[in-house]
């Protein structure tokens, strides 16, 4: 049909994709061995209190070096991760080593101190996810209370029946919850205040909004509001500088993480960086 419309773009539009797919492929297979081999490993990004600039927590962040050293961004791999199933078996060695870097922590005395890992939709929706959750916890001895997910906006909005259940279940396993890019989705008042979430984590697209027009701040104080009416917590993400830190603070905000606190660390940097005071 689009040959018949647009009879030579369809060339370049089929040529196009064919390298697309090509390219999909090739990193697929690039990724499982490079899974196989060792080259993925979590960054921790502090969490903290905005009163003190304390941390409370980190969040794990999957990172892929190749051989040569050149690393490929999460959201280049993570889609074909998902789309290939790969994401399963990462996933859930992400959350082991994220539950295992917990523990280490503990041990080195950060006792009260929260790790956040992000669960992707595919993972979220594997018939094992539960067991596999509560098989991590168990082997690596983190305390469940401890633990947080996140999970998208976009993924709380599908299926609300389905999603409120089964978060019903995770947070049965002492978990807790988080919406991560919250703001980005469209979910409604009545549909979150379904689920068993603990905390909204503001986007970063509007945390970098805020010190511009007076309307830039609208969607994060919304969200604020929408968190201390459902009593949730509030995190935002991404604030790169004071003054982003002042309006949130301002606006009834309490938690950050953002470049303007810390980089996302290889694990003895953030050792290195909670001991600082
Ligand atoms: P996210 O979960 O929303 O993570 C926040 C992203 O913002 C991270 O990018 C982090 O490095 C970046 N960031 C933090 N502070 C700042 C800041 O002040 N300014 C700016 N410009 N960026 C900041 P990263 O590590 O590239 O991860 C991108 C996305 O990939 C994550 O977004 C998450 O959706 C996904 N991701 C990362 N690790 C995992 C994982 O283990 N599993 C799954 N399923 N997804 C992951
Ligand atoms: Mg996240
Ligand atoms: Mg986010
Ligand atoms: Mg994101």
């Amino acid at each position: 049909r689009a040959k018949s419309q647009h009879g030579t773009n369809h060339f370049y539009f089929t040529r196009g994709l064919g390298v697309e797919i090509r390219e999909r492929v090739r990193m697929m297979h690039a990724l499982r061995s490079g899974f196989a081999r060792g080259q993925l490993y979590l960054a921790y990004q502090p969490q903290v209190d905005l009163a003190t600039g304390r941390a409370f927590g980190a969040e794990a962040l999957l990172r892929w070096r190749l051989e040569d050293g050149r690393n490929v961004p999460p959201d280049r791999f993570i889609p074909i991760a998902e789309y290939s199933g790969l994401i399963t078996e990462i996933g859930e060695w992400v959350l082991r080593e994220a539950c295992a870097e917990l523990v280490r922590l503990r041990e080195a005395g950060h006792v009260d101190f929260t790790m956040s890992v992000n669960v992707s939709q595919v993972q979220f929706r594997h018939p094992h996810f539960l067991d596999m959750l509560r098989r991590a916890l168990q082997d690596t001895g983190a305390p469940a209370e401890y633990v947080e997910l996140e999970i998208t906006e976009s993924m709380a909005m599908e299926e609300p029946d389905l999603l409120a259940e089964m978060l019903a279940q995770v947070k049965r396993t002492g978990v807790s919850i988080a919406i991560d890019d919250f703001g980005t989705g469209f979910s409604s008042l009545s549909h979150l205040q379904r689920l068993q979430v603990d905390r909204l984590k503001i986007d970063r697209a509007f945390v970098s909004e805020i010190t511009g027009s007076a309307r830039g701040s609208s969607i994060a104080e919304m969200v604020i509001q929408l968190g201390r009416n459902l009593g949730l917590s509030i995190i935002a993400e991404g604030v790169e500088d004071e003054r982003q830190a002042q309006i949130l603070r301002a606006l009834g905000c309490r938690k950050a993480q953002g470049f303007l606190f810390s980089r996302p660390l290889a694990p003895d940097e953030l050792v290195s960086w909670l001991a600082v005071p």
